[in-house]
């Protein structure tokens, strides 16, 4: 199949090949959508089965980046870069700055930041070269501790809808994983009087967890299976495949990790099951909203009036519901409704 009619080029604006010999960079930076704004999205640096999968994987994130902000309510388009190879083999100064000065020819259109394989340092790198890059130690922070705000308020509204409750007391929820975003979700929710369970391939962490929150430890390969009110995918994506939603006894999944649906057919089986899906790329956007602040004052663009942090992150909880709604109104499921919403306000 050509690249114009795949199902995953869904009409980018522009697609850039860069390559460095002296560096041995080879990145592709992909722009799904400008409607908004211009485009914001990380730079994911990654050593791919093949170029195909790193132009699938480059256009697949740009395009949720656009429904991302779009959804979160922000003046910003969708795009997002990838470095092929491994980065603790080929990353060096020298290729971020050959990265950087690419990012520089392309700044009018596009902003970049940290992903999987990139840390904060090296954007601080790749800034050296280019001021189009947000997420620096500069700006508004770790983005995990935002998107862990982002996801409590997320949360109230799945309590609110499913539950009919506004508060935590006695919820149980299961977090899988324990890293940055998961942490701070489990830390803020214990706060407010909910009851968890765990799991974590870190061992540490699992026992933090159980000593500071009282928290019951669930096997790795069970916790969707939890007796809780609420199941949290904080780990990886993918959890949720057909045969693991027929397992879920949650009555609603909601959590950080990003494409945590392996299919379209597991969403399906969640909703046919009375599960509540709160679609991840709008729980999980509070990191993005808290470093878009930074492309305001990029040279050569006119400044924006971004809402406040606090203001975009609360607006995660009403997004929600309204999905909530919509996708009640329709009999489909809310991933479904969010899509939908979200190709209308990029004027798709
Ligand atoms: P992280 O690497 O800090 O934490 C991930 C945790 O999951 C680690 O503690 C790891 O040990 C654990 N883990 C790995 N495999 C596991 C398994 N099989 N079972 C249980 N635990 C396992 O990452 P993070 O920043 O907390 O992000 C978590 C998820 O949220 C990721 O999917 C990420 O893409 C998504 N996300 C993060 C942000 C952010 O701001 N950090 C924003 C949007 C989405």
């Amino acid at each position: 199949m050509g690249l114009w009619s795949s199902a995953e080029f869904d009409n980018h604006e522009q697609v850039c090949f860069f390559s460095d010999e002296e560096t041995g960079l080879k990145a592709i930076v992909a722009i799904h959508s400008t409607a908004r704004g211009p485009a914001a999205g990380g730079t994911r640096f990654k050593a791919y089965e093949s170029e195909e999968a790193a132009l699938d994987d480059a256009l697949r994130l740009s395009r949720a980046m656009s429904y991302k902000s779009a959804l979160a309510g922000l003046p910003v388009g969708g795009g997002k870069s990838v470095i092929m190879g491994d980065p603790a083999r080929i990353k060096t100064r020298p290729l971020l700055h050959a990265y950087g000065r690419f990012i520089d020819r392309i700044g009018q259109t596009y902003a970049t930041g940290e992903d999987v394989g990139m840390s904060v340092a090296d954007i601080e790198t790749v800034n050296e070269v280019t001021p189009f890059v947000g997420g620096t130690s500069a700006g508004a922070g770790d983005p995990s501790v935002h998107t862990a705000i982002g996801i409590v308020h997320g949360l109230r509204a799945v309590l609110k809808w499913q539950f009919e409750r506004d508060d935590f007391a006695g919820v149980k929820v299961a977090v899988q994983g324990l890293g940055a975003v998961g942490w701070g979700v489990a830390e803020r929710i214990h706060a407010e009087g909910a009851r968890l369970v765990v799991s974590d391939i870190r061992k540490d962490q699992v026992e933090r967890a159980v000593e500071r929150f009282g928290a019951t430890v669930a096997p790795i390969d069970k916790i969707h299976e939890a007796e809780v009110d609420i199941y949290a995918p904080c780990a990886l994506g993918g959890v949720i495949t057909e045969a693991t939603a027929n397992e879920v006894r949650a009555r609603a999944v909601a959590g950080a990790a990003n494409n945590q649906l392996a299919t379209p057919e597991a969403g399906a089986t969640l909703a046919r099951r009375g599960i509540l899906f709160a679609p991840d790329y709008v729980l999980n956007a509070g990191g993005i909203i808290s470093g878009l602040e930074a492309t305001n004052g990029m040279p050569g663009r006119s400044k924006v009036d971004f809402p406040s942090l606090e203001e975009s992150l609360a607006q995660i909880h009403d997004r929600l519901t309204q999905i909530f709604e919509r996708a009640a109104a329709e009999g489909r499921p809310p991933e479904v409704a969010a899509e939908e919403m979200a190709r209308e306000l990029i004027g798709r």
